[in-house]
């Protein structure tokens, strides 16, 4: 309870420039956060195009979170800046990755990265069932790689997981918690584990209720009891919030059981409905 309460605190680490690589769900949402407490944020991704959706929805974040006022509304768009060539790892204190759960796709950007960033920046992946050592085993000094683990959605929830790998510099991680604490959440520490702590737990109920919808319960009725006994979202919309596809990666990651994802799940999968990303996963959101 003391290391969590100190974790991050006292340390000497103003970030001012954040570089977010990935606009996807968390990539863009990470950014906007970033954004909407003052720091500037340049946001990567393959295309212009993909940056422009997360733009939008930074806009409608800001909308609500300073009420309306255009000046506020202005300054934090004006903070989040869309950089597709990546010319913004250059000079960021903090370097946040939120590409696909691909290994070698991260792999590869951390190496190029490792060479573009400046020494002191904090090197942080948002994977959340690939190993950090993993990836690390690509830089030259894998020390420098720490997991920053946000949850969806970004701006609703309040802790972050900054995650040890095995060879994680210990300052990096204390830096990375003072990072979290200026973007207003809370740093929990945790170690490079399947799940690391909060998925660990929350991945066995949402495949219990995903198998609870296999057997032939229908999600809303699925989602209204857990709802009714006090979570705020029910386990089935939690899935389509996360997104089917990354639901199949971490189940891989955490299958304790070695059973198969259910076949509901894959079929959707296979049929591209990914969830809210898509419009459409368990439920129909467009
Ligand atoms: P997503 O599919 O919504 O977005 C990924 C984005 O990365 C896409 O826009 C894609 O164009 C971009 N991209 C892929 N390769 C790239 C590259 N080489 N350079 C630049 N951009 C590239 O994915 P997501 O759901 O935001 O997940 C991103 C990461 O966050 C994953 O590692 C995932 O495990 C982790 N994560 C996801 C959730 C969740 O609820 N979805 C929660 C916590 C952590």
């Amino acid at each position: 309870q003391e290391r969590l309460k100190g974790f991050g605190k006292g340390v000497d680490f103003a970030p001012r420039h954040v570089h977010v690589i990935g606009a996807g769900v968390m990539g863009g949402d990470i950014a906007a956060v970033c954004a909407q407490r003052g720091l500037t944020v340049t946001l990567q991704d393959q295309t212009v195009e993909r940056i422009a959706p997360a733009i939008a929805r930074a806009a409608k974040l800001f909308e609500r979170r300073f009420k309306g006022d255009r000046r506020q509304v202005r300054f934090a768009l004006d903070r989040m800046i869309p950089d597709p060539q990546g010319h913004g790892a250059v000079r960021a204190d903090v370097i946040i990755e939120a590409i696909f759960e691909n290994l070698e796709a991260k792999r590869a950007l951390f190496s190029d990265l490792e060479r573009k960033a400046r020494p002191d920046a904090i090197l942080a992946s948002n994977t959340s069932s690939l190993r950090l050592e993993d990836i690390a085993g690509c830089l030259t000094d894998p020390g420098r790689l720490i997991g920053i683990h946000f949850f969806n959605p970004v701006a609703m929830m309040p802790l972050v997981e900054v995650v040890a790998g095995e060879h994680s510099d210990a300052l990096a991680l204390q830096r990375a918690a003072a990072f979290a604490r200026r973007i207003d959440k809370l740093p929990l520490p945790v170690k490079s584990a399947p799940g690391f702590l909060v998925n660990a737990v929350l991945g066995p109920y949402m495949l219990e209720a995903l198998r609870c919808v296999e057997e032939g319960i229908a999600p809303e009725a699925v989602d209204a009891a857990l709802v009714e006994f006090g979570m705020p979202m029910g386990p089935v919309e939690l899935v389509d919030t996360v997104g089917l596809d990354i639901a199949v990666a971490a189940g891989k990651a955490l299958a304790g059981d070695g059973a198969a994802p259910p076949q509901k799940l894959l079929a959707l999968v296979s049929a591209g409905k990914l969830g809210k990303k898509t419009g459409e996963g368990y439920y129909r959101w467009s």
